[in-house]
């Protein structure tokens, strides 16, 4: 593994074609050793402003056909794809995530990239016959589809780049400008998504100000995308508490919103037990469990409640946990002090309601100064906090259900509803959960946490509106005008 810590990875923001070095810089920390890895400029509302309206003007001006907009992200895409290492790299030192994983998200936010691509070359209006109208039999009428103008959008520390490419990507691809804003721990590697699409704006003489990135937090560079009246769609990926806020101070802009969950995986005794545990465990514990559709909480049929406590256990004590630059550590450090003491204070409380540690429980100290190995948790009841709230970190609250009519109640006990995971043989059982359950994607004999690039993705209830997806943002983040044609 060649990641050196010791070098600085300094970045400056996309403004109108230029890259800006601000005022006042903030410090990017690494999560895992807490030194410092780069810096990052804090905009100002000012500088915010000047974003916006740059990407304003530029979506007034550009006339990139389809092909040229597939062009365009498609040299973004290759020239990300050339960067595959050096951005993995940026996303272990600034988030902590094992380099592994780092690399699977470089490799998709390629491929987002590309679909994105591709997609631009997909979009199609309809003929609308106008004579099921009496009388109109001489006009016809179809739809276009046109960009919406400026496209906003904000995004968490889990997955840096990749939330990011989510967004730029079907915006880009539907004829839109651009203004990015990332999480204030972890702006480093969409930075480099930046770059790469300038260069692709630069080679494809596309004008200024297509995309832009503004960094700082989420006070002033967040609220000034919100209140400013030239964004016309904001598509945020974040906590429900800063969703709802932005979903009640962004009047008439739209807005799409990808929240938190606390989802569900049901565990049913007709399913291979040791397969189930080994992908909960995964589901679970992946970036140490900061991820908006981990496992959260394990429904699992009682008659097999121990042989379920013996399986993920050895599945979790099968886990490397360590220094993320290494290529066989599977867990390693939250990404802040905040994040980890959230979810040393959940461990707690529900052990101290009566929660038996099955496997796992160290953290802090010998492990690493934000580091919270796997978890086993049993005897969970669905009023402890491990079970009742969203858990960021690597924790599996096993809660034994007695039928499976519990589980599927217990699996909508929750004010969330992103994804769930059950695992049976039963096809019956399948399709009753997949009705039953109050979410906006189940998946039936792998975990909650499925997720691909191109499909439809977006929760229920409080974890959001809308929906990701290449195609589906594409069709978002368009407005359909009707051209009608009448006898003259
Ligand atoms: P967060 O809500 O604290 O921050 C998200 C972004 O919003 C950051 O860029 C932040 O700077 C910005 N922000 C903060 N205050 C703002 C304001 N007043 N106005 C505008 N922007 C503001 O979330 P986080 O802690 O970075 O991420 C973790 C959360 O994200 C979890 O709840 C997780 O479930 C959720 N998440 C959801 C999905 C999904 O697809 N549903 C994916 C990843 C993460």
């Amino acid at each position: 593994m060649s990641l050196d810590q010791s070098e600085r990875t300094d970045k400056d923001m996309l403004i109108d074609g230029s890259w800006i070095e601000g005022d006042d810089r903030t410090d990017v920390i690494n999560p895992y050793d807490g030194t410092t890895v780069g810096t990052i400029p804090s905009a100002s509302r000012e500088q915010v402003t000047d974003a916006i309206e740059s990407a304003r003007d530029a979506a007034e001006r550009t006339s990139l056909s389809a092909y040229e907009r597939y062009e365009l992200l498609s040299i973004a895409a290759d020239r990300l794809e050339e960067r595959a290492e050096e951005v993995a790299e940026i996303i272990t030192s600034e988030q902590g995530k094992p380099i592994t994983e780092a690399r699977t998200e470089a490799d998709r936010s390629v491929q987002t990239l590309r679909l994105s691509a591709e997609e631009a070359k997909r979009q199609f209006g309809e003929y609308v016959p106008m004579d099921p109208q009496k009388g109109m039999s001489r006009d016809h009428c179809f739809t276009q589809p046109e960009p919406v103008g400026v496209v906003a959008g904000i995004t968490p520390f889990n997955f840096p780049l990749m939330l990011m490419a989510h967004k730029v990507g079907p915006a880009v691809a539907a004829g839109n400008a651009f203004v990015g804003k990332p999480a204030t721990a972890t702006p480093l590697s969409a930075l480099v998504l930046f770059e790469c699409l300038d260069a692709a704006v630069e080679e494809m003489d596309a004008p200024d100000g297509l995309v832009n990135v503004v960094t700082g937090s989420g006070s002033v560079v967040g609220e000034e995308i919100v209140d400013h009246e030239a964004v016309d769609s904001i598509s945020f990926t974040g906590s429900t508490a800063v969703g709802k806020y932005l979903a009640n101070n962004s009047g008439m802009t739209d807005v799409t919103l990808e929240l938190g969950g606390n989802d569900p995986t049901i565990l049913w005794s007709d399913t291979d037990v040791e397969r189930a545990a080994a992908e909960i465990v995964d589901g679970a514990c992946s970036n140490a469990g900061q991820v908006c559709n981990s496992v959260e909480r394990v429904l699992v049929d009682e008659r097999v409640e121990d042989e379920a406590l013996a399986a993920l256990s050895d599945a979790a004590s099968r886990l490397t946990v360590g220094d993320p630059v290494d290529d066989e550590t599977d867990v390693s450090a939250m990404v802040s002090d905040e994040e980890f003491n959230g979810t040393v204070e959940l461990f707690e409380e529900t052990v101290a309601q009566g929660a038996t540690v099955e496997y796992g429980g160290r953290y802090g100290g010998d492990l690493g100064e934000r580091v919270f190995e796997p978890t086993v948790l049993g005897g969970v009841t669905p009023d402890m906090p491990a079970a009742s709230e969203e858990t960021f970190g690597p924790l599996i609250p096993v809660i034994p259900v007695s039928d499976f009519d519990e589980a599927l109640e217990e699996a909508n006990n929750t004010e969330y509803g992103l994804e769930a995971g059950v695992f049976t043989q039963d096809i019956d059982r399948a399709k009753r959960a997949a009705d039953a359950i109050d979410a906006g994607g189940v998946n039936v004999n792998t975990v909650s946490g499925f997720r691909t690039d191109h499909m439809p993705y977006g929760g229920f209830k409080d974890s959001g509106t809308g929906k990701e997806g290449i195609k589906y943002a594409v069709e978002h983040f368009s407005r359909t005008k009707l051209v009608g044609f009448h006898d003259g």
